[in-house]
């Protein structure tokens, strides 16, 4: 059953009645009838059922018929084909800010304007949790200068782990936005000698190499 004229004229013969179809792509609603003033049937249904055999139809114009037939096979092709049609929820850049124990938007904001002058225009927001969790050092938070968005790692947002080396990890990914990638005899220096000096200026700089170090 490929094409809604088809699917309309099958279940006009089937049913005995005039239709009205309207090919839908509400998950919520898979089938919906509405019997109209002349004798005909409007008929909204999903568009999975362009997909399905003549059976499933036959029992769905037999229902159309009467509302007391039952409708077993319409029911378990639902719910074979329910999983596949479902659309997933659009990828936002932005989850959240708020952790369960540190809240970025508040270090973020506490940092630029210890730091910059509350010049950097940011976003920023705990990265998405893998299932497997691994720590590389500067995987910790990234910097994605097209959206000017900062992700932090989720495996940080750990009570044992400090606010100073949330900060620390967060003012690292803001030195990136504010100094852009440096190019020194054509070479792209990401992590050049002004980022390491600036790096250094961060107060709890020694404690948080450290924690990073050791206790990471
Ligand atoms: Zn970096």
């Amino acid at each position: 059953m490929q094409r809604s004229g088809a699917l309309k004229s099958f279940i006009e013969k089937a049913a005995g009645v005039p239709i009205d179809l309207t090919i839908t792509d509400n998950s919520k609603s898979m089938l919906s009838l509405r019997h109209g003033h002349k004798g005909d049937v409007h008929v909204r249904i999903h568009r999975m059922f362009l997909d399905a055999g003549a059976a499933v139809i036959q029992e769905i114009a037999n229902f159309i018929k009467n509302r007391r037939n039952k409708t077993p096979l319409t029911r378990e092709f639902i719910r074979e084909n329910h999983s596949a049609i479902e659309i997933p929820p659009k990828r936002r850049a932005v989850t959240s800010s708020e952790g369960k124990y540190h809240n970025l938007k508040l270090i973020y904001e506490a940092i630029n304007e210890e730091y910059f002058n509350g010049q950097l225009a940011l976003d920023i927001t705990w990265g998405r949790r893998q299932t497997k969790t691994v720590y590389r050092k500067r995987r910790l938070g990234s910097y994605d200068s097209t959206g000017s968005l900062i992700r932090i790692h989720p495996a940080l947002d750990k009570s044992n782990v400090p606010r100073y080396f949330i900060e620390y990890v967060v003012y690292h990914e803001m030195l990136h936005a504010a100094l852009g990638i440096q190019v020194k005899n054509g070479r792209r220096s990401i992590h050049g000698r002004e980022f390491k000096r600036r790096e250094r200026l961060f107060r709890d700089f020694d404690r948080a190499d450290e924690f990073l170090k050791y206790k990471l």
